[in-house]
């Protein structure tokens, strides 16, 4: 197998899949498949965040704090996290990744997630990982949910189990691009429903999804989640926006 791997590598050396720059073998090991350049221009997301929701704050003076949304009205998932901000390469890479069908994306953007998931979630048991459901017809359209191959490196590197089969989406909704922050809330309400509620009662779910804006899919799942007995939820984000 890994006489095979060279053999590839040198006939097709492996090129970083946002900018197509050939990789150079040390940086692929540490950059998780991205080039230098693109991986340098992560933008990792650092305190002060607000503890519940993980909304980075503009300031870099002070400790962590709540901010106003999650003051005036708790989210129902307990604790979202994301490793990084949603511009630049990071930004292009899960853009190709959703829009222009480049599957391949989850293998980096996966591990990547699941570094960051490790120190965070590893010393708990007894997890259930589950990625944001897509309705079926958006599935159709896009022949793979983005979030299950995230949330499929996030379960293998937790040792946990993956479940995408009990929470469902059950009503289409509208893309939440371009609307405001109001507007989404509305647009994702009641759209989520737990098809078993045996297999979440009790339970502490890892809900895996690929970018957060003003987090109203992950809260709308966790109501479902919460609703069907779930003990705890953790939403676990690859790249959010600083507002929302
Ligand atoms: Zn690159
Ligand atoms: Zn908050």
């Amino acid at each position: 197998m890994h006489v095979f791997k060279s053999l590839m590598d040198l006939i097709y050396p492996p090129r970083c899949p946002v900018c197509s720059e050939f990789l150079q073998q040390t940086v692929d090991e540490n950059g998780f498949g991205f080039c230098k350049t693109c991986f340098e221009g992560f933008t990792e997301i650092t305190s002060p965040v607000c503890p519940t929701c993980g909304r980075p704050f503009v300031t870099t003076e002070g400790g962590d704090h709540h901010c106003e949304a999650c003051l005036r009205k708790r989210p129902f998932f307990d604790i979202a996290r994301a490793p990084y901000l949603y511009h630049g390469p990071l930004m292009s890479a899960i853009h190709a990744f959703k829009y222009s069908g480049k599957s391949s994306l989850g293998n980096p953007l996966g591990m990547l997630l699941s570094s960051f998931s490790k120190p965070w979630l590893e010393a708990m048991t007894d997890l259930l990982v589950m990625p944001v459901p897509l309705h079926p017809k958006r599935l159709r359209e896009r022949g793979f949910n983005q979030s299950l191959l995230l949330a499929r490196h996030v379960a293998s590197g937790l040792g946990s189990e993956l479940d995408f089969l009990s929470l469902r989406r059950v009503r289409y909704t509208k893309p939440q691009i371009g609307l405001k922050s109001d507007e989404r809330q509305k647009n994702v309400r009641g759209a989520f429903e737990v098809m078993d509620r045996s297999a979440v009662n009790e339970r502490s779910i890892v809900l895996v999804d690929d970018v957060a804006t003003t987090g109203s899919t992950l809260n709308d799942c966790a109501r479902a989640l919460k609703r069907a007995g779930a003990k705890e939820v953790y939403a676990l984000v690859l790249a959010r926006t600083r507002t929302g």
